[in-house]
């Protein structure tokens, strides 16, 4: 900040290339894939590590729960370096919702990105490709600065113009003035005209509550005032005399990413933000923006701002569920990544036993099985793996865990837990949601769900066992 009060345009360390934190738009919208258990609230053990059987949205499965806390208590100490856990066990057994907890352990701010094995194929990103930017998401970046800054609502924005002579042929701008009204009063800043783009970008308005960064300039709208509704014309202002500012207080200003956030923030193309280079940037090849360089590049500047005590890294968890997915070159990597100095806690699922680990057969045998192994997982990486096994439930804990999550009545809940146990447990919540629209459209008081209606359900939507029995009895109905 200059000595008079003015904020000065925002400065680069023009040592490094500048890594754009600030601009991070947040990427997580896998966010959406844990839908399916926004019940679970943690592991539900008690301080002695052992779990209760019914707690934080979960039922049953204690074993495995008791052994998901060690992992992260093994996790805390920082002693679990280069190895990784499994869960083995059954579809439906919780292996996801466990892997959720653990996170959800960890802290509210780490990182949790599910991915599935297939999701590697793709025509257009490599397989390591796939999986060196899921490990990205997994890791996050807490950055923590002590900043001085302006804070208030805004009261005035006056755009000061030019003594140049030049401003008699147009509107020569040399000076924003912004009047902040807080608590403890009112003040009034001259800020540079740099600035006035970064309260244009934020769509700054009269009755806004902001904060000003007083060394880089940067802005940031907090919240909205609805004391003021009147929009402010910035043009037809008149000049306002400033007095000298001063740090209103310090702050301290926590932003939270991920490297794959960091990642894609910088491979957009600098320049302009007007409609044609956004479309021009949504036409180019998105599998060209992020390249080993730039990562290098960030992960640089990332151990930079470490070394300074400015960031701190927040390993996050890589959940890769149906493992065996992944072939002999995955593997591989995954065995290097995890010795990596920057890695998240990758916790892998299986619900396969013995299997063949693909990659490893060869077109020119096609007789030969390849190489088998346990859950499809390579010799040399079974050894580094935690292995925690999950159960299939028990009628009363599948009937528990149906009651927690939808109204019911007696004769719904019945029938949900009798398809819970003969078919899965996947298959029984996912009737509720049908079941919960049906009960609805009928008029249902408080969308209590009936036995009709899961009756009605059941015979809308097959399972995947029924659905087979019926491709066998009616083939001659289906093309072959
Ligand atoms: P798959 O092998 O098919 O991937 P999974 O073992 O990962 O299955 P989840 O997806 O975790 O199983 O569980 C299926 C559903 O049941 C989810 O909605 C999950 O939250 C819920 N669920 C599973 N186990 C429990 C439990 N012990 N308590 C409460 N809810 C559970």
């Amino acid at each position: 900040m200059a000595a008079n009060g003015t904020i000065q345009p925002p400065s680069h360390p023009s040592d490094s290339k500048p890594v754009q934190i600030s601009e991070v738009r947040q990427t997580n919208t896998r966010e959406n894939r844990t839908a399916a258990h926004s019940h679970i609230k943690g592991l539900g053990l008690r301080p002695d590590g052992y779990a209760d059987t019914a707690s934080h949205g979960f039922v049953g499965q204690t074993a495995a729960r008791e052994a998901c806390g060690v992992v992260v208590d093994l996790i805390r100490a920082k002693k679990m370096a280069g190895k990784a856990v499994l869960l083995a066990g059954g579809p439906g057994t919780g292996k996801t919702a466990l892997a959720l907890a653990v996170s959800q352990e960890l802290g509210t701010k780490v990182p949790f990105c599910l991915m599935t094995g297939s999701e590697v194929y793709s025509a257009e990103v490599k397989k390591t490709e796939a999986l060196m930017e899921n490990f990205r998401r997994a890791i996050g970046l807490r950055v923590q600065e002590r900043k001085e800054v302006y804070e208030g609502e805004v009261a005035e924005l006056t755009p000061e113009e030019s003594e140049n002579p030049l401003g008699a042929y147009g509107r020569t701008i040399s000076h924003l003035v912004i009047t902040l009204r807080s608590s403890k009063g009112t003040k009034k800043l001259r800020l540079d005209p740099s600035i006035y783009e970064a309260i244009q970008k934020e769509r700054v308005r009269v009755g806004d509550v902001i904060y000003i960064e007083a060394n880089t300039g940067a802005v940031k709208r907090v919240g909205r005032s609805d004391a003021f509704s009147t929009e402010f014309d910035l043009e037809a202002e008149e000049y306002v005399p400033v007095p000298k500012g001063e740090v209103h207080k310090k702050k301290d200003i926590v932003q939270d990413v991920t490297l794959h956030d960091l990642d894609v923030a910088n491979a957009r193309p600098q320049g302009g933000q007007d409609v044609m280079s956004m479309m021009g940037q949504l036409m180019k090849p998105r599998k060209t923006e992020i390249t080993e360089k730039l990562r290098g590049e960030i992960n640089k500047v990332v151990n930079k701002y470490i070394d300074q005590g400015v960031a701190e890294l927040v390993p996050g968890v890589l959940f890769i569920d149906e493992v065996h997915m992944l072939d002999i070159e995955c593997f591989t990597y995954l065995n290097r990544a995890l010795e990596s100095s920057i890695s998240p806690i990758v916790i892998l699922a299986s619900n396969r036993g013995l299997t063949t680990i693909r990659g490893t057969t060869s077109p020119l045998a096609p007789s030969d099985p390849g190489l088998i192994s346990a859950h499809g997982i390579p010799p040399d990486l079974l050894p580094r793996l935690l292995i925690i096994p999950t159960h299939p439930y028990t009628a009363p804990e599948i009937r528990t865990i149906i009651q927690t999550r939808a109204r019911l009545d007696p004769e719904a809940l019945d029938e949900l837990t009798r398809q819970g146990e003969t078919v899965s447990l996947r298959y029984a919540l996912q009737l509720l949601a049908p079941a919960g629209i049906l009960a609805r459209a009928r008029g249902s008081e408080g969308n209590v769900i009936s036995g009709g209606d899961v009756q009605e359900a059941t015979s809308l939507f097959w399972d995947a066992g029924r659905s087979a029995s019926q491709l066998r009895e009616k083939a001659g109905d289906f093309i072959s």
